[in-house]
């Protein structure tokens, strides 16, 4: 604790720019923003994570189509290049990275580093470098979006932030500081403030989850593994990963060593993510292909986001951000997989 620890403060329009121009002098700020015109039909817009300079530019009033997941975990990263026997790791930005996000993204943030940082014991390396520069600032969520399940998940509320936001219409924000550093930036003459964040109580789409010894029991039924529910997702997936992309917990990734034509003892080795729906994820030597079936993908999917994350970890991996459901092409939602599952179950299957 320090003398600064939950201070709170309104900001009006102009003195949020000038918190935002003094935090820009140590830290790359990393926000939701949005892309005129970039989004998946004709005339949309694509709202994703990237640097931003100003308020204005932080996209607050609705959800990310993508998740802040990026900043530690990047979509195509180059591990490290090599000439012959010996190799270089190329430089990263080691600058302070302040991302702004919301409850559910920063329990996935905690998602993730139980697997990159914790699972088997091991450290990922090339993960831990870029976690260890991040920090959080919290954006309130007063209320749930419609396709939102975090309150069933368990994941609406965190305490894991340095710094909370309301951002208000005109412009002007509440701001919770929690730390010296960020203290420091705050405009002289800055109005104290009562700002605590809420978080939501109630989902735009409920689940119920089923219970961990009723999965158990599940699995050990063929029935369970072959049922006809799942038949009904090799009809309408089209194993297109967009589910698995847009998730701020997915953490699967594949490793490619690329070598030039011209010299192949020169290339480098890259991580890229990889999905438990796309085609290939589960090829082997021989040309053995665990899943063919996509709704089987979407049974390894479900079953690993809500039961063996959870077994292993004591933890739902699962946040309900609903981007998946947002996401889909084929309008497939997770949110009634899970209640769809939890109704077999109790139904005797
Ligand atoms: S599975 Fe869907 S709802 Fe759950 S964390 Fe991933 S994208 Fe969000
Ligand atoms: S986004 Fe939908 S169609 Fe695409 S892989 Fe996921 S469930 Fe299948």
């Amino acid at each position: 604790m320090n003398a600064f620890d939950n201070m709170a403060f309104h900001l009006t329009a102009e003195r949020f720019g000038e918190f935002f121009e003094a935090l820009r002098q140590t830290f790359r700020l990393y926000a939701p923003t949005r892309f005129e015109k970039r989004g998946r039909f004709s005339d949309t817009d694509s709202i994703r994570y990237a640097d931003i300079q100003t308020p204005d530019a932080l996209e607050w009033r609705e959800k990310s189509h993508f998740s802040p997941k990026e900043a530690v975990f990047p979509a195509n990263q180059s591990l490290f290049q090599f000439v012959n026997d010996a190799w270089i790791e190329p430089a990263t930005d080691d600058r302070p990275l302040l991302v702004f996000l919301r409850a559910c993204d920063i329990n996935g943030m905690d998602r993730l580093d139980t697997i990159f940082l914790e699972n088997g014991g091991v450290r990922d390396p090339y993960y831990d470098r870029l976690r260890g520069n991040v920090h959080f600032a919290l954006l309130e969520c007063q209320q749930s979006f419609d396709t939102c399940f975090c309150v069933s998940m368990g994941t609406n509320a965190t305490d894991n932030y340095e710094m909370a936001l309301r951002i208000h219409e005109d412009g002007a924000a509440d701001v919770l500081i929690r730390s010296d550093d960020l203290r420091q930036r705050i405009p002289a003459g800055a109005a104290a403030s009562a700002f605590a964040p809420t978080f939501p109580t109630r989902d735009g789409s409920p689940v119920n989850v089923p219970p961990l010894d009723a999965l158990t029991d599940a699995i050990r039924d063929d029935d369970f593994f072959d049922h006809p529910l799942w038949d009904d997702y090799s009809q309408r997936c089209i194993a297109c990963g967009r589910c698995n992309f847009s998730c701020p917990t997915c953490s699967c990734f594949t490793t490619l060593d690329a070598a030039y034509d011209e010299n192949p003892q020169f290339g480098e080795r890259r991580r890229v993510w990889a999905g438990c729906h796309v085609d290939k994820f589960t090829d082997m030597a021989g040309g053995h292909q665990f899943r063919k079936q996509n709704g089987a993908r979407m049974r390894f999917k479900t079953m690993h986001k809500i039961y063996d994350y959870q077994r292993r970890f004591g933890k739902q991996m699962c946040v309900g951000c609903g981007r998946c459901d947002d996401r889909c092409p084929e309008y497939i939602s997770f949110s009634t997989c899970i209640n769809t599952v939890s109704r077999t179950l109790k139904e005797g299957r």
